[in-house]
């Protein structure tokens, strides 16, 4: 189906019709009700002198002025509740909160998106058995391996991946391959991916990094009491995983908003009493990598890791000229690039980072478009940035996750296999994009996925852990 041959002239037509129909309604009835009360002459000079005075009965009908989409019906789709009117139905590209923060450019990604593509030319099981075969030639040489040729931007498995398996373990639950109409969507295939990553990370992982909003807790949110992430973030700490929260957030100097943002589990930790050996294994990083916070231990609260302990001598050598060198160019090309799309900002404006954040309700496109046009204006910087689309504001951080994860990785003594990274937004424009050069990735799309994925790599840890894997 196309728009120009069957929506437009459809949506077009229906208007000729009804325009004509009133026509036609005016010029049948009129004479109808003249006949009843006069003759033909006295009809005509009635219909003569009602015409001679603008009688709206004789107006010819003006033609209908076009539907507007008006601004204000826009914004009322936009700032639809989620739940309404879309609850209990599957969801569609027309939804609110589609529009609203998950566009198409949000499930973008050309390793994917190829494996779709082979897709209507092999089935699913005979994708992931090519796709074993091409990681496993792609780790030995990644640089000349079939799979770089056919996915030119791919980057690094850091580790071995079995594909053939996940894929079977998620057929066995959604018979993908009963399916003979509908091929995997994009969704699918991560989770494939995922569960192949999960599987592989489990028996060595080390260091369990999260993002925070839209992975741990719903935009804007926190980790309240409750939340079932609590119990599966202590688990983990407890089966000897550190654990750290790589988040945009930066509060400098503030360590009580960091932990405001995560009470219910640093609560949790002093409710549970976990010894210093099991809290010492938590950390936050703030600002994609310019804070660093972990429990203190007399305290029990977040404090600071001096920039001495953990920054790289690269980190250190940024100076505070150059950063605001920096931020003063981004907040320029974010201004400017709101301005371009007509779009209203509000420029917020940090130590470490610039951002701007609408004033009216607009769409994950248009932040996309803002946040783009800024990462190509700042292709020249000095300092390494990350210019990101939050999904209700776009940013300009300085620095990125993998300097600050590669940061922690060496203070912690961890190599890229033994690292997992657990986020939401690794499109072209997300902030958890830049781990993958450092490590392996989980993509989730919301906080429940990660707890499925967490539970998953658990079990794995305790599977491995009463059957020792010898060589
Ligand atoms: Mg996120």
């Amino acid at each position: 189906m196309s728009f120009g041959s069957i929506t437009a002239p459809t949506s077009a037509g229906s208007w000729v019709a009804t325009g004509q129909g009133l026509c036609k309604r005016a010029r049948i009835l009129q004479p109808r009700a003249v006949a009843v009360h006069a003759s033909s002459a006295q009809q005509a000079t009635a219909i003569q002198q009602r015409q001679s005075a603008g009688s709206p009965e004789q107006h010819q009908p003006s033609k209908p002025a076009p539907l507007q989409s008006s601004p204000e019906l826009w914004h009322e789709l936009l700032g639809a509740d989620e739940d309404e009117p879309f609850n209990a139905r599957a969801r569609s590209a027309s939804d609110a909160a589609v529009l609203r923060r998950k566009g198409h450019l949000k499930e973008q990604d050309f390793l994917i998106e190829f494996l779709l593509r082979m897709h209507e030319t092999h089935t699913c099981q005979e994708v992931f058995q090519k796709l074993d075969k091409w990681i496993v030639e792609h780790r030995q040489d990644g640089s000349r391996s079939r799979l770089k040729r056919m996915v030119p931007t791919l980057g690094c498995f850091f580790t071995p991946l079995r594909l053939v398996e996940a894929f079977q373990e998620y057929d066995r639950f959604f018979a993908l391959s009963r399916r003979t109409y509908v091929p995997p969507n994009f969704a699918e295939l991560r989770h494939i991916l995922n569960i192949a990553q999960v599987h592989a990370s489990a028996q060595s992982l080390k260091l369990c990094a999260f993002d925070a909003d839209g992975t741990l807790y719903a935009d804007g949110h926190h980790i309240e009491h409750d939340n079932q992430m609590v119990s599966l973030i202590v688990s983990l700490m407890r089966s000897g995983v550190y654990v750290a929260i790589v988040t945009a957030a930066g509060y400098p100097g503030e360590a009580d908003r960091f932990e405001q943002r995560i009470e219910g589990l640093v609560n949790a930790f002093r409710r549970l009493r976990l010894p210093q050996v099991i809290t010492d294994r938590f950390f936050v990083m703030g600002g994609e990598c310019n804070y660093l916070l972990r429990i203190d231990a007399s305290t029990k609260q977040l404090a600071f890791v001096p920039d001495q302990a953990w920054k790289s001598p690269l980190m250190m050598s940024w100076s505070e000229e150059a950063i605001s060198g920096l931020l003063d160019s981004a907040q320029l090309a974010l201004k400017q690039a709101a301005g371009k799309l007509c779009l209203p900002v509000e420029v917020i404006r940090k130590p470490r980072a610039v951002g701007v954040v609408p004033k009216q309700a607009t769409v994950y496109e248009v932040l996309e478009e803002v946040a783009l046009t800024v990462q190509h204006q700042l292709v020249d910087s000095p300092l390494p940035f990350c210019a990101f689309n939050g999904g209700q504001d776009v940013f300009v951080d300085i620095g990125n996750k993998s300097i600050g994860l590669e940061a922690l990785m060496k203070h912690l003594d961890v190599s890229p296999p033994q690292v997992l990274h657990v986020g939401d937004r690794f499109t072209i424009s997300g902030n958890d994009k830049a781990t993958r050069d450092c490590c392996c990735i989980v993509w989730v799309a919301n906080p429940e996925e990660t707890g499925f994925f967490i539970k998953l790599l658990l079990n794995d840890i305790r599977a491995h852990r009463a059957q020792p894997y010898i060589e």
